[in-house]
């Protein structure tokens, strides 16, 4: 025996009985251990320690996803501290930043080099990891998501192996990691290819609803970035964005809207007419606002709402939106009533094999579904099984989604945090 003690790894800061909850606390959990490593080593030492142990492992960043997507029982991971500008090739734009770092902060450090990243969501509270693991949006016809403005990315294995990939190098495993909700992998680094810093000029104007669908394409095409809001149990639409004062935005619009809504629950009947006030209030006026790239695409998405997210064919838009008015207005009749602005928004192809923009399929729910609407899903599930056969990185959701699996111990049940 040499007497020599063998070091324990470097796991950085854990924790237990840590009480995640997502943005809209419509899910929670209590991971056995939660860590807040602070460096690539620190996360491979977590990933080895899950692997010994038989534990899997989930990487969450903001939190925002309206699903369990996020939720585990077993190790949670965080990466805020995995927060930094690793490199900046002030020529090409390029950027690589620490996959951790929130779109606010990212914003922040890209304004100060003078650059800007192409389009952006209504937020920007997610993580980058997090924001193109589920190929987060905005709009814009000609405008790919998120993901698409990434050109490498560095990933730790289940193996604890670390993948640097890009459109050159491992071009499937990148291709399918643009967009992977966790289940390849944990990511550390990301390369961004940026724009030189741009203002954006957005005019909001109230429309009706035939009136867009009726001249849609001249309208999706008129502006780089164009969205609109569909206020249900009406015809009355707002294109684009807006500024209102402190008044209208603050009292009106958020805090006196959340405790109407909160009032409707108990009468549901007055919805319909608290969302012709809402548009009254919020969005019934012209208005112009010309500010950096960032503060015109993210929007106030308001207080904890429900929400989700359908993805079609934009072609499709109007048909959708008519048989939805239809829906809306017959189940009216019946007692039912939708609560929130639809938000329609336009996104460009891509070739990310996760992505719904990817060969322009329909977004739907389980395996089954999945494999027709994704051409690349099962070539997904393959190089998952490959790079994570004891799946170390599969949590209830991706289970249920992903490998089809159902029953007690992967259903949501288990983490909702309120119905
Ligand atoms: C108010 C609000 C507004 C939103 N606006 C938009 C919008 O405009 N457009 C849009 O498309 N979506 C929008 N979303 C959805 C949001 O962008 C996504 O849910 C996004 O995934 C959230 O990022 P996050 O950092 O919170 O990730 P989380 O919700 O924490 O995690 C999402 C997924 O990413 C994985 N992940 C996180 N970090 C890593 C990592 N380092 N390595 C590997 N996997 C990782 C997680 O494991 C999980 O599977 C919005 C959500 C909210 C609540």
């Amino acid at each position: 025996m040499s007497g020599q003690v063998a070091k324990a790894p470097n796991l950085g800061n854990k924790q237990k009985n840590y009480q995640f909850r997502n943005w809209s606390s419509t899910f929670k959990c209590v991971p056995e251990l939660y860590f807040r490593p602070k460096s690539e080593d620190e996360l491979v030492n977590i990933v080895n320690l899950a692997r010994e142990n038989h534990k899997t492992i989930k990487v969450v960043g903001s939190g925002h996803s309206p699903s369990d997507l996020a939720c585990t029982n077993e190790y949670m991971i965080n990466l805020d501290d995995l927060n930094h500008v690793l490199e900046f090739d002030p020529k090409s734009r390029i950027i690589t930043v620490e996959a951790g770092i929130r779109l606010f902060q990212l914003n922040q450090e890209l304004k100060w080099r003078g650059i800007a990243l192409s389009n952006l969501g209504a937020i920007s509270d997610q993580s980058i990891a997090g924001a193109i693991s589920s190929a987060t949006h905005g709009t814009g016809i000609n405008f790919g998501n998120l993901s698409t403005q990434v050109i490498g990315l560095t990933m730790i294995t289940a193996s604890g192996k670390k993948i640097h990939c890009s459109e050159v190098k491992d071009a499937e495993i990148f291709k399918a990691a643009l967009c992977s909700v966790g289940a390849l992998g944990i990511i550390t680094r990301v390369t961004i290819q940026c724009e030189p810093e741009f203002r954006l000029e957005a005019e909001q104007q109230p429309m009706k609803l035939d009136t867009i669908l009726n001249d849609l394409k001249e309208i999706v095409c008129s502006a780089e970035h164009v969205r609109f809001w569909w206020s249900p149990h009406t015809d009355d639409c707002a294109k684009q964005a807006e500024t209102i004062g402190y008044f209208r935005e603050t009292i009106l619009g958020y805090h006196l809207y959340q405790f109407l809504l909160y009032l409707t629950r108990f009468y549901p009947p007055t919805i319909p007419r608290l969302a012709h006030l809402m548009f009254l209030i919020k969005f019934n006026k012209g208005t112009l606002m010309v500010d950096d790239s960032y503060k015109v695409f993210n929007s106030d998405c308001l207080f904890e709402q429900y929400v989700n997210e359908w993805a079609i064919p934009w072609e499709r838009t109007a048909e959708a939106l008519r048989k939805l008015g239809q829906w809306v207005r017959e189940n009216d009749e019946k007692g039912i009533y939708v609560h929130f602005p639809v938000e329609v928004r336009f996104v460009d192809k891509d070739d990310i094999w996760l992505s719904p923009s990817y060969g322009r399929k329909a977004h739907t729910m389980f395996k089954d579904e999945l494999t027709k609407a994704y051409p690349k899903f099962k070539d997904f599930l393959e190089l998952r099984e490959e790079l994570d056969p004891e799946g170390i990185f599969l949590n209830p959701y991706l289970r249920r989604h992903l490998l089809g699996e159902y029953g007690p111990k992967v259903d949501a049940a288990q983490f909702k945090a309120r119905l």
